[in-house]
């Protein structure tokens, strides 16, 4: 696949620092207030935020898919339905426009004045309205780990763990953008004293580190999407911290499932990379033989990306700590299969429905992306650097989670949650 956008050697007429999430074979999508004014659609290169209305006002999109409307708005979901076609056309003519080899744009200061806007000055919304969101449970090790924690090491994965791309079907309402304040949930619990639940503030709140992938508009209900289409049916990624409630959630989850300990918060970065941009990071996944997947589950291609993340907790006031470092290569089941399976029995999904990773933890300790497994339930408190310890999140915590992906000099970075 030749995506103009994403050749490395392209170089953009824009300052940006070395390092940066944003060069310009990225081109992500998101949503940005400026004081003053409405909020619109964006891209990003260094740290100038591309505003895309303007850039369609002053008739820099001309000549795609594209109407005032799909920029001029507080999500990206227009935009998103003109599917994938549409996006790679915009994302490849933003490339064009910040381009050296184009200067179009850059002779006109005075539009480059109102197109560029210095991050410092913006404020970054949620992406994407999203009414479906599903969560998956497709990394090995955080499965295995779990089942270690709460059944039996020997029989750590459940018999249909290799056979099916588990999931649930998540809460949409309270998904949240970056920044966000959450409030430290109460429920039902039961202490290992307790004879009976007794009601109260979750002692054991987590972070998931996850990714989040956003669709385009699917197929009617009662059709299907294969592990081959998939690809036309994924907008992009995002970093995901899937807040969970570790108390309240082993209380409540028999017979049917995640509920009130999962569904309080779910928190996305602001910048949505997209598939196009992470096309070359792909790499091969695990062989999925023992057991053989069934027909429908398998995929051509390299379908796996190679995206490092990080998870961090910074005590109010305090420094940040690394408490994991994971990989999104890590998962058993990747997008195109969790999709295929999702739908596989005609179940519609719409544009902008948001499908979780599940944690990711990778194959060593330091690699685990939730407290519950960094401090094994508890029992290995992480040190900090102030010398306190974490067992779970404390109040006043921020946590934090950066991802990126690097090769041949082009670093494709998601910018933090
Ligand atoms: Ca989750």
């Amino acid at each position: 696949m030749n995506i103009a956008a994403n050749n490395p050697k392209l170089k953009t007429w824009i300052e940006v620092p070395e390092n940066s999430d944003f060069p310009i074979q990225n081109i992500p999508f998101g949503i940005i207030e400026v004081k003053g004014e409405s909020p619109r659609v964006a891209s990003r290169i260094g740290d100038y935020a591309i505003d895309l209305k303007s850039l369609f006002v002053l008739g820099y999109l001309d000549n795609l898919p594209f109407t005032l409307e799909d920029f001029d708005t507080n999500f990206l979901n227009s935009m998103m339905m003109k599917g994938k076609e549409g996006t790679r056309k915009l994302r490849n003519r933003i490339s064009k426009l910040f381009s050296t080899e184009h200067d179009d744009l850059k002779k006109n200061e005075h539009h480059v004045s109102q197109v560029l806007v210095d991050m410092e000055v913006v404020t970054m919304l949620l992406p994407i309205e999203t009414r479906d969101y599903t969560d998956f449970y497709s990394s090995e090790q955080h499965a295995f780990n779990v089942g270690c924690l709460f059944r039996d090491p020997d029989n750590a994965l459940l018999p249909n763990w290799k056979h099916i791309p588990v999931g649930y079907h998540g809460r949409a309402s309270s998904i949240i953008e970056s920044g966000v304040a959450i409030h430290r949930p109460k429920g039902q619990k039961t202490p290992p004293t307790a004879e009976v639940p007794v009601f109260g503030q979750s002692n054991l709140l987590d972070f998931e580190l996850e990714t989040v992938f956003f669709t385009y508009q699917g197929k009617p209900l009662g059709d299907s999407i294969t592990t081959e289409e998939a690809d036309n049916y994924i907008f992009g990624m995002a970093l995901f911290n899937d807040w969970s409630a570790r108390d309240i959630q082993g209380w409540e989850y028999v017979p049917l499932g995640p509920f009130l300990g999962k569904n309080f918060a779910s928190c996305v970065s602001p910048w949505i990379v997209t598939i196009d941009a992470l096309e070359p990071f792909r790499i091969p996944g695990p062989k999925q033989d023992n057991p053989k997947i069934l027909p429908y589950l398998e995929y051509l291609g390299d379908k796996h990306i190679d995206v490092k993340l990080d998870v961090i907790i910074k005590p109010e006031n305090g420094e940040e700590n690394i408490v994991g470092q994971s990989n999104y290569k890590y998962m058993y089941w990747n997008m195109n299969q969790q999709l295929a399976h999702h739908t596989v029995n005609g179940c519609n999904i719409n544009c902008g429905d948001a499908m979780g990773s599940g944690t990711i933890s990778g194959p060593e300790e330091g690699m685990y992306g939730s407290m519950l497994e960094i401090s094994w339930k508890g029992t290995k408190p992480f040190k900090m650097s102030d010398g306190t310890e974490r067992k779970f999140i404390q109040d006043g915590d921020t946590v934090i989670m950066r991802g990126y992906s690097e090769k041949d000099g082009v670093r494709i970075g998601f910018g933090e949650v």
